[in-house]
């Protein structure tokens, strides 16, 4: 599948220090540690509705994580994946009378000019779920003959997981089983199947039905793809065994990682599967979680249309840090759009305070963590110093927006 535009990274001088991170499975922060090449996979979009903020949210985490490994001196090989078949997006085209593949296209069009938009750096390979049909069933095959994954006994033929051939399954999530069995049906889960060894068994492969699309699936038969599986198989096939981060929303965390982690560790025999587990904080809306079934979502398409500044979005949901959960409102894309027009100006004086010396303590700020807020008020006092010309350093204007442009993405 075709990933979208890239942009020009500008170069900074020196290098930045290595990327510490939080990490979801030890729940704290490490010290990410690539050697040469940083790898990172990043859960994207089932292609059912427009890019919320939500999800912008979610890429501009990994985003930063990418331009803080870029500055460092690091190679990065990213991967995202379009879950481009699953039930959502079965539902959503029924619910609307429309051609599933005809709205996963229209969709993930509009995703990719909103990354665009906003200034993410395209993944080296952006995969369908679709077209990786052929991997996921061979992967899917080896672990039905290694006895981790079974078939349900009931005609339909459909194979689910073996959690019980997972040694290490809860080790990401951190989730005891009464909270599991909480969240596994809020997030796609089947508990309640009949048939299973396990209620939280995930799906792996879901056998062929009469109104629905299948893919051959070699010894499997006719079939599609559980979501969890489908990003175990691309991560490995494109990543191989070491991947420094696998990334996505909080949402994300339990089942969906935990159970990706123990699909790839099975198939691998290699534990953990991913270095760091990073997750963004979700975007509300007047104190609720932005959702499709609460209604309540902002689209950045929207704010597009709307003439709205996408690097006053970008700095708007920068405003907080990535792991928070934290509420969106009209205020907060005023006071970036005020904020953007502040740095514009204070990049046009014709001098300012050392930039050397703020683009160390920039490069500090991101490195740890990813502290947005911390960089933006650095920003903000460099820029603040040079509209009242404070400072002698002519090149600090033009540093200063080359460094907001690098590693936050924000050109102004
Ligand atoms: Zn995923």
């Amino acid at each position: 599948m075709d990933s979208w535009a890239g942009h020009e990274v500008p170069r900074l001088p020196g290098r930045g220090g290595p990327l510490m991170l939080f990490d979801s499975a030890r729940q704290g922060v490490a010290a990410s540690t690539p050697t040469g090449t940083g790898t990172m996979y990043v859960c994207g979009i089932t292609p059912y509705d427009a890019t919320h903020l939500g999800h912008a949210a979610t890429m501009i985490t990994f985003d930063l994580v990418q331009r803080v490994w870029r500055d460092a001196g690091l190679d990065v090989t990213y991967v995202q994946n379009v879950t481009d078949i699953d039930d959502p997006l079965l539902e959503r085209a029924a619910r609307d009378g429309e051609d599933w593949k005809v709205l996963a296209m229209r969709e993930t069009a509009l995703f990719r000019e909103d990354m665009v938009a906003l200034r993410i750096i395209p993944p080296a390979h952006y995969v369908g779920a679709v077209e990786s049909i052929p991997d996921i069933a061979e992967r899917v095959l080896t672990l039905v003959k290694e006895e981790a994954a079974y078939r349900i006994d009931d005609g339909t033929g459909d194979v689910y997981f073996d959690i019980s051939a997972a040694p290490r399954f809860g080790y990401e999530s951190n989730l005891g089983r009464e909270q599991m069995l909480e969240i596994f049906p809020e997030r796609g889960g089947d508990p309640d199947r009949a048939g299973k060894r396990d209620p939280l068994d995930p799906l792996l492969w879901r056998s062929a039905r009469a109104d629905e699309p299948s893919w051959p699936g070699g010894g499997l038969g006719p079939g599609r793809p559980g979501w969890h599986i489908e990003c175990a198989v691309i991560a490995l096939n494109l990543l191989g065994h070491r991947i420094d981060v696998q990334g996505g929303g909080n949402d994300l965390i339990f089942p969906h990682h935990e159970c990706s982690a123990a699909h790839a560790e099975l198939l691998t025999g290699q534990s953990p599967f991913a270095q760091h587990y990073v997750h963004a904080g979700m975007i509300g809306l007047a104190g609720e979680k932005m959702s499709k079934s609460r209604g309540n979502l902002v689209f950045v398409s929207r704010l597009r249309a709307d003439r709205v500044d996408p690097m006053a979005v970008r700095l708007a949901l920068m405003s907080g840090h990535y792991r928070s959960d934290r509420s969106w409102n009209d205020d907060l894309l005023v006071t970036a759009q005020k904020r953007l027009d502040r740095w514009r100006r204070a990049a046009a004086a014709p001098s300012g305070p050392s930039a050397r010396t703020f683009l160390a303590a920039f490069r500090e700020r991101l490195a740890d963590d990813l502290d947005s807020p911390g960089a933006l008020t650095l920003a903000d006092s460099w820029a603040d110093a040079a509209l009242v010309g404070t400072g002698d350093d002519q090149a600090a204007p033009a540093l200063f927006a080359r460094a907001v442009d690098a590693l936050l993405g924000v050109r102004l």
